[in-house]
């Protein structure tokens, strides 16, 4: 509920601040700030040519995992909904197997 409303009201801020400013933003040049430039993810899965994730490859996939043993969103890790799929399988089943954890405490 509270996502809902964050979403409907922030694109209606952004047209009551300035229309006009929009269009006539400066392009960015040398000490904008944006310090970094944004660079598109790039499935790892798809990278490295593998067709399917593995549970049996637990290294790889406990890349994608969170040091407290949470799934990494694929905002940030910028998998592909396929692999993103098939790679909650195998953190799930490495789970099972006690091969990855469910949870570790925070320190
Ligand atoms: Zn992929």
């Amino acid at each position: 509920m509270a996502e809902e409303i964050k979403e409907t009201q922030a694109p209606a801020a952004e047209n009551t601040a300035a229309p006009a400013a929009r269009g006539e933003r400066p392009a960015r040049g040398f000490g904008g700030k944006k310090r970094f430039e944004i660079r598109r993810k790039v499935c790892k899965v798809c990278a490295e040519k593998m067709d399917n994730v593995d549970y049996k490859n637990f290294q790889f996939v406990k890349s994608f995992t969170m040091e407290s043993g949470k799934i990494l969103s694929r905002r940030i890790t910028g998998t592909c909904a396929k692999h993103q799929r098939q790679i909650t399988k195998a953190i799930k089943r490495d789970r099972n197997l006690a091969i990855l954890p469910y949870s570790l405490p925070k320190k």
